[in-house]
């Protein structure tokens, strides 16, 4: 006889681990949760700035981009959480909202409900901010929400000292101000990292009511008359079915969420003929519209001095800036890492990984007390790509895109994120602290030396979404209440849904999101 629970949840990261949180609250209600990954952390994901050791660790799926044409055909490689928790137990903890345009953009492209308004109700049930910088920050929710400042960096202060030198204004708190120079605020609880598993999973599963199983991958949906009633996963080798009397709601994240809709026949036809596989539900959005945010590494400064010892997540202070005026929301965001944890060994390390697949050892010993670094992301990119099926073999990692750099502007914006790096080193501020730059050094100086630099260098930001969309067009996965369009009982509560990124590091919003899917069910929506 198979396994029978209410409901059963596909991974456990921010979506998965919110909805079993939320749904566990019912105390009538059995969920299930699958989690491929393991749950056998070790000391280095409590610890908030030793997240560079967790890169390319067996906690990382690190995927390999399929090669991106406007990078010369370089693949990229991409950071994701395989462990309870998922990204949320690697992530930078950077605890950043949407902006109120981008959700409102949600809304206006067809998806009724998800305005800034409608969401921010959600926002708040999820944090508990600490500080009261922002007057529509949450109180009493799940995620303990601090101020970097509170313990920050001497290096981190000359940053912002930079930043206001050269005409920025400082922001108290990113989700009240959109524009300037800041700390951020990080999900952290006396001193160790926050994350879902902590604020979210471990509590509902001491409720007793969410089984939680590792090592353990959901391999098929299983659809009978239109409707879900179940999961196949793998354990130890075996197949084995687990039955959902009401829900599945699968949260395996942007790039194996679509995976496990297209090994269960749900699709774009041609694809799933493709690899020999029935079409059970036609849904051609299914892997279109993957994106994310590049993301530089660099430009690299060396001090005079060892910096302080790191802190707290060491990337504690940010710029969030326009390409140019009249932008509703950023477009740029421009962090300070001030104990670099990169250098030639760590894309050695990379290279090893992604060619052998075998977890490298930590890179903590890569570390140079006196290197700091500036990572600029693209917070709104227009290039798009895909997620597809690479094998029916659901051990097989899918192929993916995000096409970087497939749209001029981005690129163009790269490169003025990198001028603005190059304009904060040379303020008096970092000059007192005698540094230098090392990279992209001396000899990339023309525009035209930056584009090839950048591209050369772009990598991803892991802000993977967008690749089982909600909306009401063609291409959308899930309609406005995430359930999976045409099919019953299933609902999708991840990254994949957003219809487009916001100007925003992800986690935040992928909580939000997954508050909503739980309250859906709870509400018969
Ligand atoms: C190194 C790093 C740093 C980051 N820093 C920040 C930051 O500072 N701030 C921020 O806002 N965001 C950050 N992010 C991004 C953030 O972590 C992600 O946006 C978020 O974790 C995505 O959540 P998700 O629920 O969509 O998927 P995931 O976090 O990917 O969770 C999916 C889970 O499902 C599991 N799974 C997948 N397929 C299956 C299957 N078939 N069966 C069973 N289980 C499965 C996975 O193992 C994983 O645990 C960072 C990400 C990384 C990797």
């Amino acid at each position: 006889m198979p396994e029978t629970y209410d409901f059963i949840i596909v991974g456990s990261g921010p979506g998965g681990s919110t909805v079993a949180y939320r749904l566990g609250e019912l105390p009538d209600a059995k969920i299930l949760v699958l989690e491929a990954g393991t749950g056998d952390l070790p000391e280095a994901v409590s610890v908030p700035w030793r997240w560079n050791e967790l890169l390319l660790t067996d906690l990382d799926w690190a995927y390999n981009s399929a090669p991106q044409p406007a990078l010369n055909g370089r693949r990229v490689y991409s950071a994701a959480g395989r462990c309870t928790g998922g990204g949320s137990a690697v992530y930078h903890m950077m605890h950043v909202r949407a902006k109120p345009a981008d959700l409102d953009a949600w809304a206006y492209n067809g998806c009724a409900g998800w305005s800034f308004a409608d969401c921010l109700p959600f926002y708040q049930r999820s944090e508990n901010q600490l500080d009261n910088l922002n007057p529509t920050a949450g109180k009493g929710g799940p995620m303990t929400i601090v101020n970097a400042r509170d313990t920050g960096n001497p290096v981190s202060q000359t940053f912002l000292d930079a930043c206001v030198e050269l005409g920025y204004p400082l922001v108290q708190d990113f989700n009240a101000t959109a524009f300037g120079c800041g700390w951020h605020h990080l999900d952290m609880r006396d001193g160790r990292r926050g994350g879902v598993l902590t604020s979210y999973l471990l509590p509902a599963v001491a409720r007793g009511n969410v089984t939680l199983k590792t090592q353990v991958r959901a391999t098929r949906l299983l659809i009978e008359n239109g409707r879900c009633t179940g999961v196949e996963y793998l354990e130890n080798g075996q197949t084995v079915t687990a039955r959902a009397e009401r829900e599945v709601i699968v949260a395996g994240g942007a790039m194996e969420t679509p995976k496990l809709l297209l090994l269960s026949g749900i699709g774009p036809a041609d694809q799933l003929q493709q690899h020999g596989l029935a079409v059970v539900h036609e849904l051609p959005g299914v892997g279109e519209n993957f994106h994310d945010h590049p993301l530089l590494i660099g430009p690299f400064g060396r001090m005079a001095e060892p910096g302080a010892d790191p802190r707290a997540n060491m990337t504690e202070v940010g710029l969030f800036w326009g390409s140019e005026p009249g932008l509703p929301v950023p477009d740029l965001e421009i962090c300070l890492v001030h104990r670099a944890p990169f250098g030639d060994a760590f894309f050695a390390n990379v290279v090893q990984r992604l060619q052998t697949g075998q977890p490298v050892a930590s890179v903590a010993q890569l570390v140079d007390p006196h290197v700091i670094l500036t990572l600029p992301g693209l917070v709104r990119p227009l290039s798009r790509g895909w997620v597809r099926l690479a094998s029916t073999d659901p051990t097989v990692p899918p192929d993916i895109s995000c096409n970087f750099g497939a749209e001029p502007a981005d690129i163009d914006r790269l490169v003025t994120m990198v001028k603005i790096g190059r304009d904060i080193y040379r303020t008096r501020a970092f000059q007192a602290l005698g540094l230098v730059e090392v990279g992209p050094g001396p000899d990339v100086v023309t525009d035209e030396q930056l584009r090839a630099w950048v591209t050369d260098n772009v990598g991803s930001y892991y802000h993977f979404v967008g690749s089982c969309k909600m909306g009401i067009d063609r291409l959308a996965v899930v309609d406005n209440r995430l359930k999976v369009r045409g099919l019953e009982g299933l609902r999708i509560a991840d990254g994949s849904v957003m219809p487009a990124i916001p100007a925003a590091n992800t986690h935040t919003t992928i909580v939000m999101i997954a508050e909503r899917a739980a309250e859906f069910i709870r509400t018969g929506n």
